[in-house]
């Protein structure tokens, strides 16, 4: 079995810790690799490694530093197809969706390379007579980032491209579930030639995590992920002094209004909802229908659910994977058991789904609950499967209350071809990311990527404009020449 290393200080290096997890195919049960959890030990050796890489990374001029930057994007750009493939057989997505999922992140590349135009500061002569003024920005040291299983490859890049690119070093913990596709990845990066120490690997769970956290030399911590465990990144992690970014879990709101162009909305709601399993922070949860739109939504979504093929996300023509694991593929079930028990009905239940050829597989069918109400399990917690639930409102002032009771706030979409309702729900709806008639609001590499309330610790979002504020310090200097 393949044993997983850590790249520390431009080398691969065994952990020190004993214990290791079976990496599996969700789809087929295959063990696919070992990871190694490791220890404390292991992430202070990657920090020393950051640390001593930093005088020298963060004196290299922005425009060299972005000359990397454009190697490493060529040489992705030439394994978008075996990263894909990597990306399928650790995590189930289609092909097509870890294609995108890697396209998404290499876009983020592209974006860092523009770092000497990113990382200007301002200026201005005179503040007062014959005193001028201007900011620099200034990278910290050692930044850290921990991500979730369900974007293998793209949410690890939508920290490293910058934490470097602004002359910070780096370490990374990708998900213990899902650690193929970054190990590839910086083997790749191992080809572009940075200096030994500007980014560092180590794969690992809780342990790493919380030593990054108490990690008296790292300056920062960026953490995607469920809410209780940003919660607790947050708390730990600023706690020690450090700056922290925390995305976490969702419950997003389709709000479909009696004047939504039907066959687009429905379609665009369904592919926000059963994409990726549902397993996206951006995935729709709870359709609410206002008005007299419900019932047409409701049995377009059980068509569209129905000619959903359910498989090996590697084999053409499928076009949902399975969820990641067992143990998550329990708790969905666990969840549509309990919607049943409140007292919600049934559709579409993907409880028994089955795959011919693949016993091993992690398989929840695409499911619709109907008559779903307010206050419901199934209709205020995370579930991350491929679930609908499916609301009435009367109208869109009762559509964005029911949206708002949530505690968390990653994402909303509104469905209609009024102007006017959609610039209201962008106005008033308590979440980070809004699509108008966009089922999955995904903001691009250029623009911040961060929820709200319970689905977002921080202030400074990821990607964007806001990731350049995280990783640098801006110094103001005042100027008089006598
Ligand atoms: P998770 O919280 O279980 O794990 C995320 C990371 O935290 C992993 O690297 C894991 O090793 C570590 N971890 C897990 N438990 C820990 C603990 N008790 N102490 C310290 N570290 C711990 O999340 P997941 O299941 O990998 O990913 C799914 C979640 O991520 C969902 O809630 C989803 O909504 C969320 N997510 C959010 C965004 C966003 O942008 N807000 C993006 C992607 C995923």
């Amino acid at each position: 079995m393949r044993v997983l290393e850590n790249f520390v200080g431009g080398a691969w290096s065994r952990a020190s810790g004993a214990t290791h997890l079976e990496v599996k195919n969700p789809a087929t049960g295959e063990s696919l690799a070992e990871v190694p959890l490791s220890t404390a030990a292991d992430v202070d050796a990657a920090v020393k490694a950051a640390q001593a890489a930093f005088p020298g990374w963060s004196a290299t001029p922005p425009v060299q530093r972005a000359r990397y930057l454009f190697k490493l994007r060529e040489i992705f750009d030439a394994h978008r197809d075996e990263i894909a493939a990597i990306c399928t057989a650790e995590h189930g997505k289609t092909l097509a969706e870890a294609r995108n999922d890697f396209g998404r992140g290499i876009e983020n590349v592209e974006h860092a390379a523009g770092i000497p135009a990113l990382l200007m500061g301002q200026g201005l002569e005179d503040v007062a007579s014959r005193i001028d003024c201007h900011t620099i920005r200034q990278p910290l040291g050692v930044f850290a980032a921990i991500t979730p299983f369900n974007f293998p490859p793209m949410v690890p890049l939508w920290f490293l491209p910058y934490a470097i690119a602004t002359g910070n070093t780096f370490v990374l913990k990708p998900s213990e579930q899902v650690p193929l596709s970054q190990q590839r990845i910086f083997e790749l990066i191992e080809q572009v030639g940075l200096p030994p120490g500007v980014v560092n690997l180590v794969h690992g769970g809780r342990d790493v995590v919380n030593a990054f956290c108490a990690h008296r030399d790292i300056a920062g911590v960026s953490f995607v992920g469920s809410s209780a465990v940003a919660r607790h990144v947050y708390r730990s992690a600023a706690e020690a002094g450090k700056r922290v970014q925390a995305l976490g879990g969702a419950k997003n709101f389709l709000v479909v209004m009696p004047d939504a162009e039907r066959r687009m909305t429905v379609a665009n709601v369904a592919e926000s909802i059963y994409g990726c399993s549902g397993q996206r922070c951006l995935a729709g949860s709870v359709v609410v229908c206002v008005g007299d739109t419900y019932e047409a939504v409701r049995d377009g979504l059980v068509r569209h659910a129905k000619g959903i093929v359910l498989g090996d996300g590697s084999k053409p023509g499928v076009t949902m994977g399975p969820v990641i694991s067992a143990a998550h593929r329990d708790r969905v079930l666990s969840y549509i058991n309990q919607g049943v028990a409140e007292g919600a009905t049934l559709l579409l239940d993907g409880r028994d789904a089955r795959v011919d050829g693949y016993p091993d597989g992690n398989w929840v069918g695409p499911t619709v609950f109907d008559d779903v109400r307010p206050g419901m399990v199934i209709a205020t917690e995370e579930i991350f499967g491929p679930v609908a639930c499916l609301m009435r409102a009367n109208d869109l002032d009762e559509a964005i209350a029911i949206a708002n009771r949530s505690e968390y706030g990653n994402a909303a979409s509104i469905y209609t071809s009024s102007g006017r309702a959609a610039r209201e729900f962008q106005h008033r709806v308590g979440a980070g990311m809004v699509g108008v008639n966009i089922g999955v609001a995904a903001p691009m590499a250029f623009f911040p990527f961060g929820g709200q309330k319970g689905s977002f610790f921080g202030d400074l979002k990821a990607h964007g404009p806001t990731a350049i504020d995280f990783y640098t310090e801006r110094k103001i200097v005042i100027t008089r020449w006598f």
